[in-house]
């Protein structure tokens, strides 16, 4: 373990060069250069068959003729003797929906004998991938097959030496179409033009028909493996070879640290010449020089698109440039001029822009002049045609799901913390919930959300109300029975702890441990301190204050304070829905325990905690307790929330020497969903605190994560440097460069929390900027998220060339952080079509939805009658009388024009792309307001890479519906004067044609796409 953290310590330093390395973040997140994210499993067979990653795959040992045994290489290994029929089994789980599989293990045969496999995995004996490595019946030498129907791809070697450790890795491609063979880390054989996706070989629908077997045939056959095995992984990725030579030498050192030398980008997407110039700035002949002001300390906001000059009479887009990214504020501590040079991709220009460094003004942290309304208020409806919109069939599917679960499986975790025994019918949850996962209660948190905004939400159907409003009533009222008994005598006159601070390690122990199977866990809840709850013992969040990192063993956790910020939030949904007092009293006493714990830990002790990779990932702590002061008026559950303050993030360093605050770009390189709620909560301590630095936080956050580390569908998450597919890239502005990573982009939670980060903003700011992002991220990842006929969903959302979505959760059983938050978008996609101001003399309209608001502090409606996008326009009617502002968004897409007719008459309006437009009026019961905005085709290309770019269509992303799996990016060339001359189709469904390959919106694909394209302009 110890060499991990140091490898990984020495690539995240490498990786965020110049930003502060001493706090390179830590953590079992990168292994052997490869990031977690691509990692299935891995079973180490040091004295268990467990898995080591955080998606609890255990094996299972099958049979008795085993041992684990010293070994002089890797310590402890196992040993199979091939005698009767003793193998692992692997749950079919960890094969299900992946596109590509790389296996890798070592192995030390002890039998030439025909028919040993390394390991059989398929669906049947007819739907195989196997090892054989010395020779089936049939063939002699080290085997390689894929076996699906009527195809057969085997490739022969030399066997696997006797009596000695060998490294073997197979790699299934299945973009690039090889399967490939890797023994002790160098290429053997590869078979290429393999014609296969991995449903034909796996059954993706129901899991336990997927047989993994690790010694053991598939086919019946009657020998097994006599071989010791050492540290066997599944990837989801297709490993280079590279990084299966990084493995064999790792191991072959016994892990030795100095093995572990600088990660390496990952290099597996098309590279392009970097001095020619692409897309528009091949007409582009200057892009004249900006000036820019800013204050004292404050980094300047460099504008990120600049007016250019273009030859041939093309009317180019402005120019995106790229400018440099200090990690400090060193260039702006005094008054006076400078002058940036930036770059244009593909191009030698170099754009200059002036700044004017000033002294030190005032604060500009505006007030909230905006409020949203209650779910209960705004209803979704069908199109004009009575069709339901995407935004009611994946609300349906969720709502559906939902009403079907036992909320008994959602407190199963918490019964069992507690020792209590479990109701009839009850069924633990899967996933990151199961008994030893270090998360466990995380879902139940989103579920408490959940069914609270599902309640809100279906006041059209009283029965399904009612039912939910059952739910709701059955889990505080579970809940709140469990948070009594902490810290309170079992029986009376009993032993206890009520200090939160004093609670001691578990009865026979000397410290704390994670450990939570069933032999392991403690349940002396008497001990715990009063008002704690969760779905494990109080442990994990000692450790983290002593300093223990990400990581599955007992001696390490999984982010406790993140898992509690998803129940407390839950709670308080449901006080705010129903007025369940019980609820808030367990969130109270929560808080207090938290208040209680972190009170009293030194600034230097909590600083490393908010900094350390994923288990001082705390979610947004600060927000929910900056509410609970709010709703409660406990002045301490602000101090609490301020206590989640990440120093580093907002401040730069503990002598606030800069950061966030300043506009100095801290989080580069990290993790991207760690740390957006930690802004969306400096924003709600400003909303109490008034203090403008957390405006200013959230406020440059926003504006450097949505220009330049955003991907077009809206997600922000997904690096090949650092190699982690649910990290920020590790320098801004270089998507292509470092972004697109094979393990997957765009983690679905991050966009979840970007979408609630930009509606908090807004209350504050009317700037339309924020409601085009959030239209974009909510049409083009959010409603895209959801499967087709059920509430499956998307963890991450490859944009690589030819991807696929992969949709989990069906049954609401077996939840990641992503299944989590999916429960929760669904359930208020409502929620910000129209604010209001906090006077009630305006209404914003941000989004075009087919609607119904109650606007009841006026009383009156506002219905909102559209097919949009499958139309370019929307009427709004107005039910009600009375004067107050309309302000509709303009957006940024609409440059044809944005057309007002008034009770059917023309307006003169001048509105302008990416503006609110305010209509003023006294409002009579029955007029209308019929907003049109014609939709044109444009392209947004990657900054750092133009000609790699998506097509958009008004507010809709268009998908390449993609035939097969691909490794290069679709080709396509359009008209530079007018790319919609390339294009055919019809906008009323959406659906167009170029080249004879069809686009549809993103939301609307389940099969391969090409999100991003390879335009040519001629
Ligand atoms: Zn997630």
């Amino acid at each position: 373990m110890k060499i991990n953290r140091l490898i990984v310590g020495i690539v995240l330093s490498l990786c965020a060069l110049g930003s502060a390395p001493a706090f390179a973040q830590d953590g079992d997140q990168i292994l052997d250069g490869i990031g977690e994210t691509g990692l299935i499993s891995r079973y180490q067979f040091k004295g268990d068959v467990r898995d080591w990653s955080r998606n609890n795959l255990h094996g299972i040992m099958q049979g008795t003729d085993f041992r684990f045994m010293p070994d002089s290489l890797f310590g402890n290994v196992l040993a199979l003797s091939g005698e009767s029929e003793t193998y692992i089994t692997i749950p079919g789980e960890a094969v299900s929906g992946e596109e590509s599989l790389t296996i890798t293990g070592w192995i030390y045969l002890r039998s030439a004998k025909s028919g040993q496999v390394f390991f059989d995995f398929g669906k049947s004996a007819g739907s195989r991938f196997f090892v054989a490595p010395a020779g089936t019946k049939e063939k002699p030498g080290l085997q390689t097959a894929i076996v699906a129907g009527s195809k057969d791809y085997t490739t022969s070697y030399d066997a696997v030496p006797l009596n000695k450790w060998s490294h073997l890795a197979v790699v299934i491609d299945i973009p690039a179409k090889t399967m490939s063979t890797y023994l002790n880390g160098v290429l053997a054989v590869e078979v290429k033009d393999v014609a296969l996706e991995l449903s034909q070989l796996f059954d993706f629908d129901t899991d336990k028909n997927n047989q993994l077997y690790i010694g053991k045939p598939i086919d019946g056959g009657k020998t097994f493996l006599n071989a010791k095995l050492s540290d066997f992984r599944i990837y989801r990725i297709p490993l280079t070879a590279r990084q299966i030579g990084r493995i064999y030498y790792t191991g072959l050192r016994g892990g030795n640290p100095q093995a572990g030398r600088r990660g390496q980008v990952e290099q597996s997407l098309p590279v392009f010449a970097a001095t020619t110039p692409q897309l528009y700035n091949a007409f582009l002949v200057s892009v004249p020089d900006t000036r820019v002001e800013t204050e004292v300390g404050h980094l300047p906001r460099l504008p990120r698109y600049v007016k250019g000059v273009y030859s041939n009479g093309v009317a180019g887009p402005d120019v995106r440039v790229i400018w440099p990214a200090p990690a400090d504020n060193s260039q702006v501590l005094a008054p006076g001029t400078y002058t940036v040079t930036g770059k244009v991709a593909g191009t030698s220009l170099q754009p200059r822009a002036v700044v004017n460094v000033t002294a030190d003004g005032h604060d500009h942290a505006p007030q909230r002049t905006l409020e949203a309304f209650d779910l209960e208020q705004v209803t979704l409806n069908a199109d004009i045609h009575n069709h339901k919109t995407k935004f009611i069939e994946n609300r349906d599917k969720f709502i559906t799901g939902l009403e079907a679960t036992n909320p008994d499986n959602f407190l199963y975790m918490f019964r069992n913390a507690f020792g209590q025994k479990q109701p009839e019918g009850a069924k633990p949850l899967g996933g990151w919930d199961s008994q030893q996962t270090k998360l466990r209660g995380h879902a139940t948190g989103h579920y408490l959300t959940a069914i609270a905004q599902a309640y809100a939400s279906t006041g059209y159907d009283a029965v399904l109300q009612a039912r939910f409003a059952g739910k709701m009533e059955y889990m505080v009222n579970t809940l709140y029975e469990l948070s009594k008994m902490s810290g309170q005598p079992r029986t009376a006159g009993g032993e206890y702890v009520a200090d939160p601070i004093a609670v001691p390690p578990a009865a026979g122990k000397t410290g704390f441990d994670s450990d939570l199977s069933v032999e392991g866990i403690r349940t002396d809840f008497q001990n715990w301190g009063k008002g704690f709850i969760s779905a494990y013992p109080p442990d994990q969040f000692i450790m983290l204050e002593k300093g223990a990192t990400y990581g599955g063993s007992n001696a390490q956790i999984w982010a406790p304070y993140y898992t509690l910020h998803k129940i407390m939030a839950g709670l308080m949904d449901i006080y705010e829905v129903s007025g369940n007092e019980k609820a808030l009293e367990i969130a109270k006493g929560m808080g207090t325990w938290v208040h209680a714990r972190l009170s009293q830990l030194p600034k230097e002790t909590l600083i490393s905690m908010w900094n350390r990779y994923i288990a001082g990932e705390f979610g947004g702590m600060n927000e929910a307790l900056a509410r609970l002061s709010r709703i409660t008026g406990e002045a301490s559950y602000l101090k609490a929330a301020q206590l989640f303050d990440n120093i580093r993030l907002f401040y730069g360093d503990a002598d606030h020497s800069h950061g966030l605050a300043k506009n100095v770009d801290m989080f580069r390189g990290l993790h991207s969903n760690q740390h957006i709620p930690q802004i969306i909560g400096a924003i709600e301590i400003y909303r109490d605190t008034e203090s403008p630095e957390y405006y200013s936080i959230a406020d440059n956050f926003w504006d450097i994560v949505t220009h330049d580390y955003m991907y077009s569908i809206g997600g922000v998450a997904g690096a090949r440097n650092p190699n982690n597919a649910e990290c920020f890239t590790a320098q801004p502005a270089t998507l292509y460069e470092n972004g697109f990573a094979a393990g997957g982009q765009n983690e679905t939670c991050a966009t979840y929390n970007m979408l609630k980060l930009t509606g908090s903003l807004f209350l504050f700011n009317q700037s339309a900027e924020l409601m085009d992002y959030y239209e974009r991220g909510l049409y083009n990842h959010i409603l895209a998220s959801v499967a087709e006929h059920t509430p499956a969903n998307t963890y991450h959302v490859s944009l690589r060339p030819g991807s696929m979505k992969q949709f989990g959760n069906e049954e609401m059983d077996g939840f990641s952080c992503c299944n989590g938050t999916a429960l929760e978008s669904s359930t208020k996609l409502q929620n910000s079509i129209y604010f209001r101001s906090a006077d009630n003399q305006a209404l914003y309209v941000n989004l075009y939805v087919p609607s119904t608001l109650t606007w009841t502090e006026r009383n009156l409606s506002v219905t909102q009658a559209t097919a949009y996008p499958k139309e370019d326009k929307t009427l709004l009617t107005i039910n009600g009388k009375g004067k107050f502002d309309l302000n509709v968004r303009v957006p940024h897409w609409a440059t044809k024009g944005f057309f007002v007719k008034i009770n059917g008459k023309e307006m003169k309006v001048a509105a302008v792309p990416g503006s609110y437009l305010t209509i003023s009026r006294k409002w009579k019961k029955g007029d209308t307001v019929e907003l049109r905005m014609p939709f044109s085709f444009y392209l947004e290309p990657v900054m750092d890479q133009q000609n790699i770019a998506s097509l958009f269509y008004g507010p809709v992303l268009l998908a390449a519906q993609e035939p097969g799996a691909r490794t290069e990016w679709r080709k396509v060339t359009l008209d530079a004067s007018d790319i919609s001359k390339s294009i055919t189709g019809d906008p009323s469904k959406l659906e167009f044609t170029i080249d004879g390959v069809v686009y549809k919106p993103f939301f609307d694909t389940y099969g391969r796409h090409s999100v991003y394209l390879d335009v040519v302009l001629k």
